[in-house]
């Protein structure tokens, strides 16, 4: 097995996370050193799910007329959900929570409007690479309509998805719209709840804050 360490800046954060395979433990005890306060993050191994693997040029009937505010789409993080996975990260965001580490984001037109098709083309054409796509923000839900048409057509593909949003899944539920009623039907996984920024440490993995859930709601 060759030895490898990969180091993964967050320009959002400043948090830097090591990626190793093939090194020993006592190498990695002296990197934990070296890097001072760490805390363990899943593994970025593919999952070995069972995916319909996207064609390189997917074909599926998508409403072009279908928009959404994109902030940016990136890959291979290890640190946005289980596995590895490519992240769909939208502007705008309505919730504001104090201390928001991702405060660029707000302001819907810190991003871009893209059509939802040519976001599934991007996240697609990596689809043999990843284990799953997440969809974060910004606030998702504050463009329920589009998120809900990107699930729809990542569901055709078996992507696995995973959302975060600001709003607890209660207060979800009890807007009773049928696009935010979709999503929540469609999706495999939710994170929700506002940031908390007196609840930070010893957050579980994936969160950003003690008061956040991690929801499994596509059991099938
Ligand atoms: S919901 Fe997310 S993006 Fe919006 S303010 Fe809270 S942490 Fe920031």
């Amino acid at each position: 097995m060759s030895k490898e360490i990969t180091f993964i800046l967050e320009p959002d954060s400043g948090k830097l996370t090591a990626e190793v395979s093939g090194i020993s433990s006592d190498a990695l005890a002296e990197l934990r050193d070296s890097l001072g306060i760490s805390q363990s993050v899943n593994c970025g191994k593919p999952l070995q799910r069972n995916f319909v693997e996207a064609p390189m040029s997917p074909d599926f009937n998508s409403d072009d007329n279908q928009f959404i505010w994109l902030y940016r789409v990136y890959h291979n993080s290890v640190v946005d959900g289980p596995g590895r996975r490519s992240v769909v990260q939208v502007s705008g965001c309505s919730i504001r929570c104090p201390g928001c580490y991702v405060p660029d984001t707000h302001d819907r037109h810190n991003g871009k409007l893209v059509s939802v098709s040519s976001v599934v083309r991007e996240v697609l054409s990596r689809s043999a690479e990843h284990d799953g796509v997440t969809i974060l923000g910004g606030e998702p839900f504050d463009q329920a309509g589009p998120v809900a048409e990107l699930v729809s057509i990542l569901n055709r593909f078996n992507q696995q998805i995973l959302v975060y949003s600001g709003n607890t899944l209660g207060t979800l539920i009890a807007r009773h719209d049928p696009c935010v009623d979709y999503i929540l039907t469609h999706i495999d996984l939710l994170i929700d709840g506002p940031f908390e920024q007196f609840h930070h440490a010893k957050t579980g993995e994936y969160l950003g804050s003690a008061n956040q859930k991690l929801y499994e709601l596509k059991t099938g």
